[in-house]
């Protein structure tokens, strides 16, 4: 589980193994997709290939 801050109900929030939805391995690190608690899907780049934590919209 991590934190993340959602950009459709402006929250900080814990984000559950439940929730996530997708995991893509691309050349600029793992693409976590996960649905909110709030119901919006988000994603987050993370691994060691990315340069830094990113949160976007996906719509
Ligand atoms: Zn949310």
């Amino acid at each position: 589980m991590f934190t993340h801050h959602c950009t459709a109900c402006n929250r900080r929030q814990l984000i559950l193994p439940s929730q996530v939805t997708r995991l893509d391995n691309t050349h600029r690190g793992i693409d976590v997709t996960f649905t909110c608690w709030c119901g919006s899907e988000q994603s987050l780049l993370t691994g060691r290939a990315a340069q830094q934590p990113r949160a976007t919209l996906v719509a």
